[in-house]
């Protein structure tokens, strides 16, 4: 007994210790339920059968440094400000304002959180705000994300694809480009690499076809695998989904149907649309992705490094 709770004390200070993933939201830019829906998907939010969802982000934490960055800047950035404070709170860390923000890309629910940074909220000083060339252009010269650059409620740290961004000794960041719809800037999925493990962070990509890197391969050469799982199947949505090719989860499931089963477990969907089935935990296709050894992201969900 008293060797199991030394173990017990062991694996909890080398947790506590290695830097983790903490989920902050799992739905598509639009949120979970989504405005203007009025089908059944949303509908069991307001008649509280089913949980809303926040939308797509993620933080890492060091709990060493006490540290912390989040990927993407949501329209629910004061919610999951107040849900990483309150963890902080929980693992005995004094709550502080992030230390950076890494953006994919100028889609509503990706950036617009950055508005709260600004003079009519928190009146940040200089948070870093990690960005690709077009996407700091982008927030340079429209209003009114240029007034937080002028203001110097963010500061904009360029970054370049392919290139390793060092947070200090424990963790590096990689973007790396991936093919979308890329109106306003380009868009970048990340690879978060610590001593232990490598992650990676898709909320949103074209099909995988589109890719210029080969999605088995890059299973391969890492540990977790946080990726676009806005739609479940061709059909979901009253509109040409051609417009908005995301990889169905049924694809992704099917492209990766022979790898080993180790393969398959390091692999979560995130960036769930309102209309996607897997947000409901009891419907048979989420049932069905975790039958195929496959993940879906939730909430409070702990990735440790
Ligand atoms: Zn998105
Ligand atoms: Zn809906
Ligand atoms: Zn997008």
């Amino acid at each position: 007994m008293k060797k199991l709770l030394l173990l017990l004390l062991i694996c909890y200070q080398s947790l506590a210790q290695n830097p983790y993933i903490l989920v902050l939201g799992i739905a598509q830019d639009g949120g979970y339920p989504q405005a203007g829906c009025t089908k059944e998907c949303c509908k069991a939010v307001y008649e509280k059968k089913l949980l809303r969802q926040a939308v797509s982000c993620i933080a890492l934490i060091d709990p060493i440094s006490n540290e912390k960055w989040i990927f993407d800047a949501t329209p629910d950035f004061g919610e999951q400000l107040a849900v990483l404070n309150a963890h902080n709170t929980i693992i005995g860390k004094n709550p502080t304002l992030l230390d950076g923000i890494f953006l994919t890309h100028a889609h509503i629910g990706h950036y617009t959180g950055l508005m709260h940074l600004g003079r009519e909220v928190i009146g940040a000083k200089s948070i870093k705000v990690f960005a690709m060339p077009k996407m700091k252009t982008f927030l340079e010269t429209n209003g009114p994300w240029s007034q937080l650059v002028n203001l110097q409620n963010i500061a904009i740290q360029p970054i370049n694809e392919d290139t390793e961004i060092y947070l200090n000794e424990r963790l590096k960041i990689v973007p790396f480009r991936v093919p979308h719809r890329d109106e306003f800037s380009e868009t970048v999925g990340f690879q978060i690499i610590s001593k232990n493990k490598k992650m990676i962070f898709i909320p949103d990509i074209d099909k995988w076809q589109r890719w210029k890197q080969d999605l088995k391969t890059v299973i391969e050469n890492n540990d977790i695998l946080l990726l676009d799982g806005t739609f479940y199947k061709d059909g979901e949505i009253n509109r040409p989904m051609s417009e908005v090719p995301h990889p169905f989860v049924v694809e992704t499931m099917d492209l990766l149907k022979n790898i080993p089963i180790k393969s398959k477990n390091k692999v979560h969907f995130i960036h769930i649309n309102h209309t996607n089935p897997i947000l409901n935990s009891i419907s048979k296709e989420y049932q069905e992705v975790i039958l195929n050894g496959f993940g879906v992201c939730q909430i409070g969900q702990v990735f440790n490094f």
